[in-house]
């Protein structure tokens, strides 16, 4: 991994923020305790009080003597967001905009992260309705994807675990509603906040927690090389899709700036060593964009990619209007589509649940919040 990519990958419990309970391990949280001259199953009870249950306050910690609870009320040791604002889409998708109660510094004084989650109801396998939450792992972001609102924006910060977590709490509570998959391609790269994301991920697979399956937890990447080899060397049981977008090593890097830094070949043999060490299929994720990736060429290039490995592809029609390209026709769609199934390849249609209200995959950028197109200097007042 590279200098950067560490700096920013580094767990928040070691950038010197106050330590928060919703924002550990089970075991960091024993940790906490034994320190504190606590019993270590404390740790156990805080756990389950904030991930099973969804305690968002000290006072339902009835198993805590009252002077503990205190004591951890004056540390603020149980931090939340605050939600700003929500919409809802025409089909039910429902965009949420959270706020962190955390300042930082920036350029033009201290500023807070904000960030977006998506709620989305789709048909899934066994006509069972599938409830996904997209959600974010940064604010902004540090890549420059040429079709992505997200890159628009001022990066504000890695999101801490409980940052991350937080958001499905509350969406959860607010809709007395399980949700059914959880998909971190909401704001941010989250390989480049690999440890918080991942311990969010295991967070929501424990068993004391909300215990959703490995399998419907989705982290989504741009193609940072070292962070999935170190995803596969630690056997993550979380499904790994990959936002292959161009097939040409050459012109994917107009798109997408992460593969200066990364080729497209190391990409690729990363997914390959994903497929064959864990044996599992891999999701491409593949953004339709008129004039720029659709073309026959483009096509049989992204052919050749995808029997070479097991793997399916999410189309996803252009959702921006960024560099002034256009969102590709139905018809468009229907023959790409049908020219990747042809040739034997499980290609899928996910389309733009969420687009009226600037919550479909590429859109989040605060739009609602600030009222107008997003622009850095816009956004940084925020
Ligand atoms: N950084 C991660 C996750 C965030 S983007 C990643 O790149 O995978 C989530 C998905 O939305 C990615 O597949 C991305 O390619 C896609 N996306 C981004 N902007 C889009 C847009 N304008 N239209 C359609 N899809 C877009």
């Amino acid at each position: 991994m590279s200098a950067p990519e560490k700096e920013m990958s580094s767990s928040a419990a070691h950038q010197g923020q106050a330590f928060a309970l919703n924002d550990a391990s089970l075991e960091e949280l024993e940790a906490f305790f034994l320190a504190r001259g606590e019993k270590s199953f404390r740790a156990k009870q805080a756990f389950r009080r904030i991930h099973h249950l969804g305690s968002r306050c000290l006072d339902d910690f009835t198993e805590f003597s009252l002077p503990l609870r205190e004591k951890l009320k004056q540390e603020n040791a149980l931090p939340g967001l605050f939600l700003k604002e929500s919409s809802v889409s025409r089909n039910g998708t429902e965009k949420y905009i959270f706020e962190s109660p955390e300042e930082v510094p920036g350029r033009d004084g201290l500023r807070k992260r904000v960030f977006e989650s998506v709620w989305i109801v789709s048909d899934g396998r066994d006509e069972r309705t599938r409830k996904t939450l997209c959600i974010s792992s940064q604010a902004g972001c540090t890549l420059n994807c040429s079709f992505c609102a997200t890159g628009t924006l001022p990066f504000i910060g890695n999101l801490r675990t409980y940052e991350i977590l937080d958001q499905i709490y509350q969406i959860v509570h607010l809709r007395q509603e399980r949700i059914t998959n959880v998909v971190f391609m909401g704001m941010g790269e989250p390989f480049h906040n690999y440890d918080n994301v991942i311990r969010a991920a295991r967070i929501l697979n424990h068993p004391e927690g909300l215990h959703l399956s490995a399998r419907h937890i989705t982290i989504s990447t741009a193609g940072v090389v070292p962070a999935i080899h170190r995803f596969i060397d630690e056997r993550q049981p979380f499904n790994l899709a990959i936002s292959l977008n161009h097939p040409d090593p050459e012109k994917r890097k107009p798109l997408m700036d992460v593969t200066e830094r990364h080729s497209l070949q190391e990409l690729l043999q990363a997914a390959r060593r994903y497929t064959t060490e864990l044996r599992r299929r891999i999701t491409f994720e593949y953004i339709m964009i008129p004039g720029q990736n659709m073309d026959p060429e483009d096509l049989d290039k992204l052919i050749r990619i995808a029997r070479k490995l097991r793997c399916k592809i999410n189309l996803i029609p252009l959702n921006t209007t960024l560099q002034g390209w256009r969102a590709p026709t139905a018809a468009e769609i229907m023959d790409f589509q049908n020219a990747l199934r042809n040739a034997g390849i499980l290609a899928f249609n996910r389309g733009s649940p969420g687009k009226d209200v600037d919550g479909a995959c590429g859109m989040l950028a605060l739009r609602s919040l600030s009222g107008t197109t997003p622009e850095k200097t816009k956004a940084s007042e925020i």
